[in-house]
Protein backbone atom coordinates (compact mmCIF):
# COMPACT_ATOMS: atom_id res chain seq x y z
CA UNK A 1 0.00 0.00 0.00
CA UNK A 2 1.48 3.79 -0.84
CA UNK A 3 -0.06 4.85 2.42
CA UNK A 4 -0.14 2.74 5.54
CA UNK A 5 -3.85 0.82 5.90
CA UNK A 6 -4.59 3.36 8.67
CA UNK A 7 -4.33 6.49 6.71
CA UNK A 8 -5.71 5.11 4.08
CA UNK A 9 -9.10 4.10 5.85
CA UNK A 10 -9.00 7.36 7.63
CA UNK A 11 -9.23 9.76 4.20
CA UNK A 12 -11.42 7.00 2.68
CA UNK A 13 -13.67 7.22 5.95
CA UNK A 14 -13.26 11.46 5.40
CA UNK A 15 -14.67 11.41 1.97
CA UNK A 16 -17.80 8.74 2.47
CA UNK A 17 -18.83 10.58 5.84
CA UNK A 18 -18.97 14.22 3.31
CA UNK A 19 -20.39 12.28 0.45
CA UNK A 20 -23.11 10.72 2.63
CA UNK A 21 -23.99 14.04 3.94
CA UNK A 22 -23.83 15.91 0.82
CA UNK A 23 -21.29 18.52 1.93
CA UNK A 24 -20.86 20.54 -1.14
CA UNK A 25 -17.45 21.98 -0.25
CA UNK A 26 -14.86 19.74 2.18
CA UNK A 27 -11.31 20.23 3.58
CA UNK A 28 -8.96 16.92 2.57
CA UNK A 29 -5.43 19.16 3.47
CA UNK A 30 -5.15 21.82 5.77
CA UNK A 31 -2.54 23.80 4.68
CA UNK A 32 -0.81 25.63 8.21
CA UNK A 33 1.61 27.76 7.89
CA UNK A 34 2.34 29.14 11.29
CA UNK A 35 5.25 31.81 10.11
CA UNK A 36 6.34 32.72 6.85
CA UNK A 37 9.65 33.55 8.23
CA UNK A 38 12.42 31.00 6.11
CA UNK A 39 16.47 30.35 6.18
CA UNK A 40 16.54 29.85 2.22
CA UNK A 41 15.39 32.12 -0.59
CA UNK A 42 14.69 29.87 -3.43
CA UNK A 43 13.68 31.35 -6.47
CA UNK A 44 10.15 31.18 -7.54
CA UNK A 45 8.87 30.75 -4.03
CA UNK A 46 6.26 33.08 -3.94
CA UNK A 47 5.23 32.88 0.01
CA UNK A 48 8.53 34.95 1.75
CA UNK A 49 8.11 37.14 -1.23
CA UNK A 50 3.95 38.04 -0.75
CA UNK A 51 4.09 37.99 2.84
CA UNK A 52 7.24 40.19 3.07
CA UNK A 53 6.02 42.87 5.52
CA UNK A 54 4.97 40.19 7.81
CA UNK A 55 7.45 37.68 8.53
CA UNK A 56 8.41 38.02 11.96
CA UNK A 57 4.78 37.18 12.39
CA UNK A 58 3.53 34.00 13.56
CA UNK A 59 0.39 32.09 14.66
CA UNK A 60 0.21 31.52 18.42
CA UNK A 61 0.04 27.67 19.04
CA UNK A 62 -3.76 27.25 20.22
CA UNK A 63 -4.95 29.08 16.78
CA UNK A 64 -2.86 26.71 14.86
CA UNK A 65 -4.60 23.70 16.53
CA UNK A 66 -8.19 25.21 16.19
CA UNK A 67 -7.67 25.81 12.65
CA UNK A 68 -6.76 22.17 12.35
CA UNK A 69 -10.09 21.56 14.45
CA UNK A 70 -12.02 23.93 12.64
CA UNK A 71 -11.64 22.36 8.57
CA UNK A 72 -11.65 19.15 10.27
CA UNK A 73 -9.03 18.21 7.44
CA UNK A 74 -7.52 14.31 7.66
CA UNK A 75 -4.13 15.95 6.83
CA UNK A 76 -2.34 18.76 8.06
CA UNK A 77 0.90 19.61 6.05
CA UNK A 78 2.53 22.12 8.22
CA UNK A 79 4.76 24.89 5.99
CA UNK A 80 5.84 28.25 5.85
CA UNK A 81 8.41 29.16 5.28
CA UNK A 82 10.32 26.92 7.07
CA UNK A 83 8.32 25.15 9.38
CA UNK A 84 10.95 23.91 11.91
CA UNK A 85 12.11 27.53 12.71
CA UNK A 86 8.68 27.90 14.56
CA UNK A 87 9.33 27.97 18.44
CA UNK A 88 6.42 25.52 19.04
CA UNK A 89 6.89 23.58 16.60
CA UNK A 90 6.92 20.03 18.54
CA UNK A 91 3.94 21.25 20.42
CA UNK A 92 2.23 21.58 16.90
CA UNK A 93 3.06 18.03 15.53
CA UNK A 94 2.08 16.06 18.77
CA UNK A 95 -1.07 18.53 19.10
CA UNK A 96 -2.25 17.59 15.47
CA UNK A 97 -1.31 14.42 15.92
CA UNK A 98 -3.24 14.19 19.38
CA UNK A 99 -6.17 15.51 17.11
CA UNK A 100 -5.85 11.71 15.28
CA UNK A 101 -4.80 13.58 12.03
CA UNK A 102 -1.70 12.50 9.63
CA UNK A 103 1.03 15.33 9.76
CA UNK A 104 3.37 16.49 7.04
CA UNK A 105 6.44 18.78 8.29
CA UNK A 106 7.19 20.49 4.70
CA UNK A 107 10.77 20.95 5.32
CA UNK A 108 13.56 22.63 3.40
CA UNK A 109 15.74 19.78 5.34
CA UNK A 110 18.31 22.46 6.92
CA UNK A 111 17.04 22.10 10.67
CA UNK A 112 15.81 18.24 10.64
CA UNK A 113 19.23 16.53 11.64
CA UNK A 114 18.78 19.13 14.70
CA UNK A 115 15.60 17.94 16.00
CA UNK A 116 16.38 14.25 15.49
CA UNK A 117 19.43 14.90 17.76
CA UNK A 118 17.22 16.38 20.36
CA UNK A 119 14.82 13.73 19.69
CA UNK A 120 17.75 10.87 20.72
CA UNK A 121 18.57 13.05 23.53
CA UNK A 122 15.19 12.51 25.00
CA UNK A 123 15.09 8.64 24.52
CA UNK A 124 18.96 8.28 25.18
CA UNK A 125 19.46 5.31 27.18
CA UNK A 126 22.95 3.18 27.14
CA UNK A 127 20.64 0.69 24.99
CA UNK A 128 21.02 3.48 21.93
CA UNK A 129 24.21 3.33 21.61
CA UNK A 130 24.11 0.81 18.37
CA UNK A 131 21.77 3.16 16.68
CA UNK A 132 24.45 6.09 17.46
CA UNK A 133 27.66 3.68 15.98
CA UNK A 134 25.39 3.62 13.01
CA UNK A 135 24.64 7.60 12.95
CA UNK A 136 28.91 8.06 13.91
CA UNK A 137 29.82 5.48 10.96
CA UNK A 138 27.35 7.19 8.39
CA UNK A 139 29.58 10.80 9.40
CA UNK A 140 25.69 11.79 10.14
CA UNK A 141 25.91 12.96 13.73
CA UNK A 142 30.14 14.15 14.58
CA UNK A 143 31.51 13.23 18.03
CA UNK A 144 30.56 15.90 19.82
CA UNK A 145 26.78 15.78 19.08
CA UNK A 146 27.13 11.93 20.31
CA UNK A 147 27.99 13.69 23.32
CA UNK A 148 25.38 15.84 23.69
CA UNK A 149 23.10 13.38 22.96
CA UNK A 150 24.49 10.95 26.18
CA UNK A 151 23.86 13.41 28.12
CA UNK A 152 20.43 13.28 27.57
CA UNK A 153 17.50 16.26 27.25
CA UNK A 154 17.93 18.89 29.83
CA UNK A 155 14.43 20.49 29.40
CA UNK A 156 10.79 18.93 29.58
CA UNK A 157 10.10 19.97 25.79
CA UNK A 158 8.17 17.40 23.54
CA UNK A 159 10.32 16.34 20.69
CA UNK A 160 9.42 15.08 17.55
CA UNK A 161 8.93 10.99 17.35
CA UNK A 162 9.38 8.65 14.66
CA UNK A 163 5.31 8.26 14.10
CA UNK A 164 3.77 6.13 10.92
CA UNK A 165 0.99 9.22 11.08
CA UNK A 166 3.75 11.72 10.62
CA UNK A 167 6.20 12.13 7.42
CA UNK A 168 9.02 14.56 7.14
CA UNK A 169 8.31 16.06 3.47
CA UNK A 170 11.91 17.49 2.32
CA UNK A 171 11.86 20.25 -0.50
CA UNK A 172 13.75 18.70 -2.83
CA UNK A 173 13.78 19.94 -6.98
CA UNK A 174 16.21 17.89 -8.36
CA UNK A 175 20.31 16.49 -8.23
CA UNK A 176 22.84 18.48 -6.37
CA UNK A 177 23.78 21.16 -9.00
CA UNK A 178 19.90 22.06 -10.01
CA UNK A 179 18.72 21.60 -6.04
CA UNK A 180 21.32 24.22 -4.37
CA UNK A 181 20.63 27.00 -7.45
CA UNK A 182 17.07 26.63 -6.93
CA UNK A 183 17.32 27.00 -3.17
CA UNK A 184 19.93 29.87 -3.95
CA UNK A 185 22.69 28.03 -1.28
CA UNK A 186 25.02 25.68 -2.06
CA UNK A 187 25.41 22.55 0.49
CA UNK A 188 21.37 22.62 0.61
CA UNK A 189 21.34 18.99 -1.17
CA UNK A 190 23.79 17.13 0.51
CA UNK A 191 21.97 18.21 3.77
CA UNK A 192 18.97 17.09 2.91
CA UNK A 193 20.30 13.67 2.00
CA UNK A 194 22.28 13.08 5.59
CA UNK A 195 18.97 14.11 6.87
CA UNK A 196 17.15 11.75 4.66
CA UNK A 197 19.24 9.23 5.49
CA UNK A 198 19.25 9.96 9.40
CA UNK A 199 15.72 10.23 9.65
CA UNK A 200 15.24 6.65 7.95
CA UNK A 201 17.70 5.12 10.27
CA UNK A 202 15.55 5.84 13.27
CA UNK A 203 12.61 4.70 11.49
CA UNK A 204 10.59 8.18 10.89
CA UNK A 205 8.59 8.25 7.31
CA UNK A 206 10.42 10.40 4.84
CA UNK A 207 8.42 11.95 1.91
CA UNK A 208 10.04 14.46 -0.91
CA UNK A 209 8.35 17.35 -2.44
CA UNK A 210 9.82 18.49 -6.36
CA UNK A 211 8.27 21.22 -7.85
CA UNK A 212 9.12 21.26 -11.89
CA UNK A 213 9.82 24.95 -13.36
CA UNK A 214 9.99 25.14 -17.49
CA UNK A 215 14.32 24.51 -16.79
CA UNK A 216 13.51 21.22 -15.00
CA UNK A 217 15.18 18.43 -17.22
CA UNK A 218 12.41 15.48 -17.20
CA UNK A 219 15.39 13.17 -17.30
CA UNK A 220 17.14 14.26 -13.90
CA UNK A 221 13.73 14.11 -12.09
CA UNK A 222 13.48 10.69 -13.13
CA UNK A 223 17.26 10.13 -11.73
CA UNK A 224 15.91 11.84 -8.72
CA UNK A 225 13.22 9.50 -8.18
CA UNK A 226 15.75 6.37 -8.72
CA UNK A 227 18.33 8.13 -6.12
CA UNK A 228 15.52 8.91 -3.49
CA UNK A 229 13.94 5.65 -3.98
CA UNK A 230 17.28 3.53 -3.45
CA UNK A 231 17.08 5.29 -0.03
CA UNK A 232 13.75 3.49 0.32
CA UNK A 233 11.95 7.12 0.71
CA UNK A 234 8.52 6.39 1.54
CA UNK A 235 7.08 8.44 -1.16
CA UNK A 236 7.20 11.38 -3.56
CA UNK A 237 5.14 14.69 -4.03
CA UNK A 238 5.38 15.97 -7.23
CA UNK A 239 3.52 19.55 -9.07
CA UNK A 240 4.31 21.96 -11.71
CA UNK A 241 5.94 25.60 -10.63
CA UNK A 242 3.95 27.99 -8.66
CA UNK A 243 2.95 30.86 -10.96
CA UNK A 244 2.88 33.14 -8.32
CA UNK A 245 2.31 36.81 -9.15
CA UNK A 246 5.09 37.75 -5.67
CA UNK A 247 7.48 35.21 -7.62
CA UNK A 248 7.29 36.28 -10.90
CA UNK A 249 7.71 40.29 -9.68
CA UNK A 250 10.94 39.13 -8.46
CA UNK A 251 12.11 37.13 -10.61
CA UNK A 252 11.48 40.29 -13.00
CA UNK A 253 13.42 42.36 -10.56
CA UNK A 254 15.79 40.57 -8.85
CA UNK A 255 17.02 37.85 -11.49
CA UNK A 256 16.04 39.81 -14.52
CA UNK A 257 14.33 37.00 -15.85
CA UNK A 258 11.04 37.00 -17.65
CA UNK A 259 8.25 34.54 -15.86
CA UNK A 260 7.44 32.85 -18.62
CA UNK A 261 11.55 31.59 -19.09
CA UNK A 262 10.81 29.97 -15.54
CA UNK A 263 7.02 29.09 -15.17
CA UNK A 264 5.35 26.41 -17.45
CA UNK A 265 2.15 27.10 -19.41
CA UNK A 266 -0.50 24.18 -19.53
CA UNK A 267 0.75 22.93 -22.42
CA UNK A 268 4.77 22.91 -20.96
CA UNK A 269 2.98 20.97 -17.88
CA UNK A 270 1.90 18.31 -19.67
CA UNK A 271 4.96 17.58 -21.98
CA UNK A 272 6.80 17.58 -18.56
CA UNK A 273 4.69 15.32 -16.93
CA UNK A 274 4.34 12.87 -19.99
CA UNK A 275 5.56 9.98 -17.92
CA UNK A 276 4.09 11.02 -15.27
CA UNK A 277 1.67 7.33 -14.86
CA UNK A 278 5.07 5.43 -15.78
CA UNK A 279 6.62 7.40 -12.57
CA UNK A 280 3.87 6.42 -10.36
CA UNK A 281 4.34 2.73 -11.42
CA UNK A 282 8.06 2.84 -10.86
CA UNK A 283 8.04 4.81 -7.41
CA UNK A 284 6.16 5.46 -4.53
CA UNK A 285 4.24 9.15 -6.01
CA UNK A 286 1.55 10.33 -4.05
CA UNK A 287 -1.54 12.00 -5.41
CA UNK A 288 -4.67 10.28 -7.66
CA UNK A 289 -3.68 8.73 -10.98
CA UNK A 290 -6.83 10.76 -11.81
CA UNK A 291 -4.76 13.55 -11.53
CA UNK A 292 -2.01 11.93 -13.11
CA UNK A 293 -4.16 11.47 -16.23
CA UNK A 294 -4.86 15.20 -15.88
CA UNK A 295 -1.09 16.62 -15.69
CA UNK A 296 -0.13 14.15 -18.57
CA UNK A 297 -3.01 15.71 -20.60
CA UNK A 298 -5.00 12.95 -21.30
CA UNK A 299 -8.55 14.69 -19.24
CA UNK A 300 -9.55 18.08 -18.13
CA UNK A 301 -10.20 18.21 -13.98
CA UNK A 302 -11.70 21.37 -12.64
CA UNK A 303 -10.60 22.98 -9.91
CA UNK A 304 -11.40 22.21 -6.25
CA UNK A 305 -8.97 24.69 -4.01
CA UNK A 306 -11.55 24.78 -1.29
CA UNK A 307 -10.46 21.03 -0.68
CA UNK A 308 -6.72 22.50 0.85
CA UNK A 309 -7.40 25.58 2.66
CA UNK A 310 -4.23 27.90 3.43
CA UNK A 311 -4.71 29.27 7.58
CA UNK A 312 -1.84 31.46 7.87
CA UNK A 313 -1.17 34.61 10.03
CA UNK A 314 -3.70 36.60 8.39
CA UNK A 315 -6.47 34.10 8.32
CA UNK A 316 -8.26 31.66 5.97
CA UNK A 317 -6.58 32.44 2.55
CA UNK A 318 -8.41 32.47 -0.73
CA UNK A 319 -9.09 31.13 -2.96
CA UNK A 320 -6.31 29.07 -2.38
CA UNK A 321 -2.58 28.57 -2.03
CA UNK A 322 -1.69 30.26 -4.96
CA UNK A 323 -3.50 33.62 -5.35
CA UNK A 324 -4.58 35.94 -2.99
CA UNK A 325 -7.81 38.14 -3.30
CA UNK A 326 -8.59 37.81 0.64
CA UNK A 327 -8.05 36.20 3.65
CA UNK A 328 -11.03 35.34 6.07
CA UNK A 329 -11.35 34.89 9.79
CA UNK A 330 -13.53 31.21 9.27
CA UNK A 331 -13.10 28.13 7.45
CA UNK A 332 -16.39 28.43 6.80
CA UNK A 333 -16.82 32.03 6.40
CA UNK A 334 -14.87 31.55 3.17
CA UNK A 335 -16.38 28.38 2.23
CA UNK A 336 -19.64 30.91 2.27
CA UNK A 337 -18.18 34.41 0.95
CA UNK A 338 -15.74 33.35 -1.94
CA UNK A 339 -17.61 32.79 -5.00
CA UNK A 340 -15.75 29.60 -6.14
CA UNK A 341 -17.46 29.75 -9.38
CA UNK A 342 -15.06 32.43 -10.65
CA UNK A 343 -11.53 30.34 -10.32
CA UNK A 344 -10.19 27.23 -12.05
CA UNK A 345 -10.12 26.15 -15.77
CA UNK A 346 -13.31 24.36 -17.13
CA UNK A 347 -12.94 22.33 -20.53
CA UNK A 348 -9.22 24.38 -20.74
CA UNK A 349 -10.87 27.79 -20.30
CA UNK A 350 -9.73 29.67 -17.35
CA UNK A 351 -12.52 31.94 -15.92
CA UNK A 352 -9.87 33.76 -14.28
CA UNK A 353 -6.49 34.98 -16.57
CA UNK A 354 -4.56 33.77 -13.41
CA UNK A 355 -5.90 30.12 -13.32
CA UNK A 356 -4.58 29.78 -17.24
CA UNK A 357 -1.01 27.79 -16.76
CA UNK A 358 -2.09 26.19 -13.34
CA UNK A 359 -2.30 22.73 -12.55
CA UNK A 360 -0.71 22.59 -8.85
CA UNK A 361 -1.79 19.96 -6.90
CA UNK A 362 -2.78 21.32 -3.90
CA UNK A 363 -5.72 22.76 -7.02
CA UNK A 364 -6.23 19.79 -8.86
CA UNK A 365 -4.94 16.56 -6.87
CA UNK A 366 -8.02 16.25 -4.37
CA UNK A 367 -10.17 17.05 -7.28
CA UNK A 368 -8.76 13.16 -8.68
CA UNK A 369 -10.27 11.90 -5.27
CA UNK A 370 -13.48 13.83 -4.50
CA UNK A 371 -15.20 12.00 -8.14
CA UNK A 372 -14.95 15.86 -9.54
CA UNK A 373 -15.08 14.79 -13.45
CA UNK A 374 -15.70 11.42 -12.71
CA UNK A 375 -15.22 8.83 -15.62
CA UNK A 376 -16.43 5.68 -15.45
CA UNK A 377 -13.88 3.12 -13.81
CA UNK A 378 -12.23 6.00 -11.72
CA UNK A 379 -12.92 4.46 -8.40
CA UNK A 380 -11.19 1.28 -9.14
CA UNK A 381 -8.33 2.97 -10.52
CA UNK A 382 -7.72 4.89 -7.39
CA UNK A 383 -8.76 2.01 -5.27
CA UNK A 384 -6.09 -0.19 -7.11
CA UNK A 385 -3.31 2.49 -7.04
CA UNK A 386 -3.81 2.92 -3.12
CA UNK A 387 -4.20 -0.79 -1.73
CA UNK A 388 -1.93 -2.22 -4.50
CA UNK A 389 1.75 -3.26 -3.16
CA UNK A 390 3.73 -0.01 -3.56
CA UNK A 391 6.45 0.35 -5.56
CA UNK A 392 9.85 -1.82 -4.04
CA UNK A 393 12.94 0.71 -4.02
CA UNK A 394 14.67 1.10 -6.86
CA UNK A 395 18.62 -0.36 -5.70
CA UNK A 396 20.10 0.63 -8.70
CA UNK A 397 19.68 4.31 -7.80
CA UNK A 398 22.79 3.91 -5.69
CA UNK A 399 24.62 4.53 -8.98
CA UNK A 400 22.93 8.14 -9.72
CA UNK A 401 25.63 10.34 -9.52
CA UNK A 402 23.36 12.53 -7.66
CA UNK A 403 26.06 14.90 -6.04
CA UNK A 404 26.49 17.03 -9.68
CA UNK A 405 27.19 20.11 -8.18
CA UNK A 406 29.40 21.97 -5.05
CA UNK A 407 30.61 18.40 -4.12
CA UNK A 408 31.89 17.12 -7.34
CA UNK A 409 33.45 21.06 -7.44
CA UNK A 410 30.71 22.03 -9.74
CA UNK A 411 28.94 24.65 -7.48
CA UNK A 412 26.59 27.34 -8.95
CA UNK A 413 29.18 29.94 -7.55
CA UNK A 414 31.35 28.61 -9.93
CA UNK A 415 30.33 31.28 -12.32
CA UNK A 416 30.76 33.66 -10.50
CA UNK A 417 33.68 32.99 -9.56
CA UNK A 418 35.18 32.81 -12.79
CA UNK A 419 33.63 36.28 -13.57
CA UNK A 420 35.93 37.52 -10.81
CA UNK A 421 38.77 35.84 -11.88
CA UNK A 422 37.92 36.52 -15.86
CA UNK A 423 35.73 39.93 -15.68
CA UNK A 424 34.99 40.07 -19.41
CA UNK A 425 33.71 36.43 -19.40
CA UNK A 426 30.81 37.69 -17.03
CA UNK A 427 28.89 35.12 -15.22
CA UNK A 428 25.61 34.00 -16.46
CA UNK A 429 24.08 31.37 -14.83
CA UNK A 430 20.28 30.65 -15.30
CA UNK A 431 19.09 31.72 -12.45
CA UNK A 432 21.42 35.09 -11.99
CA UNK A 433 20.82 38.40 -10.15
CA UNK A 434 20.56 40.78 -12.43
CA UNK A 435 23.61 42.73 -12.62
CA UNK A 436 22.26 46.31 -13.12
CA UNK A 437 20.16 45.59 -9.72
CA UNK A 438 21.01 46.94 -6.84
CA UNK A 439 20.95 44.03 -3.98
CA UNK A 440 17.62 44.88 -1.85
CA UNK A 441 16.16 43.29 1.11
CA UNK A 442 12.70 44.00 -0.55
CA UNK A 443 13.17 41.06 -2.22
CA UNK A 444 15.33 38.74 -0.67
CA UNK A 445 13.29 37.94 1.79
CA UNK A 446 12.98 36.65 5.61
CA UNK A 447 16.40 36.23 7.53
CA UNK A 448 17.30 33.81 4.30
CA UNK A 449 21.04 33.93 3.58
CA UNK A 450 21.92 34.12 0.15
CA UNK A 451 24.86 35.87 1.20
CA UNK A 452 27.40 33.58 -0.57
CA UNK A 453 26.27 34.16 -3.69
CA UNK A 454 25.10 38.07 -2.91
CA UNK A 455 28.99 38.24 -2.04
CA UNK A 456 30.42 37.63 -5.15
CA UNK A 457 27.56 39.05 -7.13
CA UNK A 458 28.61 42.24 -5.37
CA UNK A 459 32.53 41.94 -6.40
CA UNK A 460 31.68 41.13 -9.79
CA UNK A 461 29.71 45.14 -9.99
CA UNK A 462 32.47 46.63 -7.91
CA UNK A 463 35.98 45.89 -8.69
CA UNK A 464 37.20 47.85 -5.79
CA UNK A 465 36.03 45.10 -3.87
CA UNK A 466 38.01 41.72 -4.91
S1 LIG B 1 12.43 26.64 1.68
FE1 LIG B 1 12.36 27.83 -0.20
S2 LIG B 1 10.31 27.37 -1.05
FE2 LIG B 1 10.25 26.80 1.12
S3 LIG B 1 9.50 28.66 2.17
FE3 LIG B 1 11.75 28.73 2.20
S4 LIG B 1 12.29 29.99 0.44
FE4 LIG B 1 10.16 29.29 0.14
S1 LIG C 1 -6.89 26.96 -10.84
FE1 LIG C 1 -7.53 26.81 -8.69
S2 LIG C 1 -5.61 26.37 -7.58
FE2 LIG C 1 -5.04 27.13 -9.58
S3 LIG C 1 -4.71 29.34 -9.31
FE3 LIG C 1 -6.85 29.04 -9.98
S4 LIG C 1 -8.03 28.88 -8.09
FE4 LIG C 1 -5.90 28.58 -7.56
Amino acid sequence: MRFPLALTAKIARHIIKHKVRKTPRFAMVLQLEPLHTCNLTCTGCGRIREYSTSLKDMMPLEDCLASATECDAPMVSICGGEPLIYPKIEELVNGILDQGRIVYVCTNGMFMRKKMREYLAAIYTPEQEQTLGTLLGEKLISDKEAETIRKGKSDQRPVIRPSKWMYWNVHIDGLEYTHDLIVEREGVFKECVEAIKMAKLLGYQVATNTTVYKETDVKEIEQMFEFFSSMEVDGHTISPGYDYDAAKKDMVKRLGKQPEDFFLTRAMTREKFAKIQEWGERFTIFGTPVYQEFLAGKRELTCTAWAIPTRNVRGWKAPCYLMTDGHYQGYQEMLDKVNWEKYGVVNGVARDPRCENCMVHCGYDPSGALGTNYQRGDNWKNFRYNFWPKPVPYTEGRKVNAFTGVSAGKGHLAEAKAAINHPLAGAKSAFQRNAAEPASSEGSCGTGDSSQRDELLAKIKDPGKR
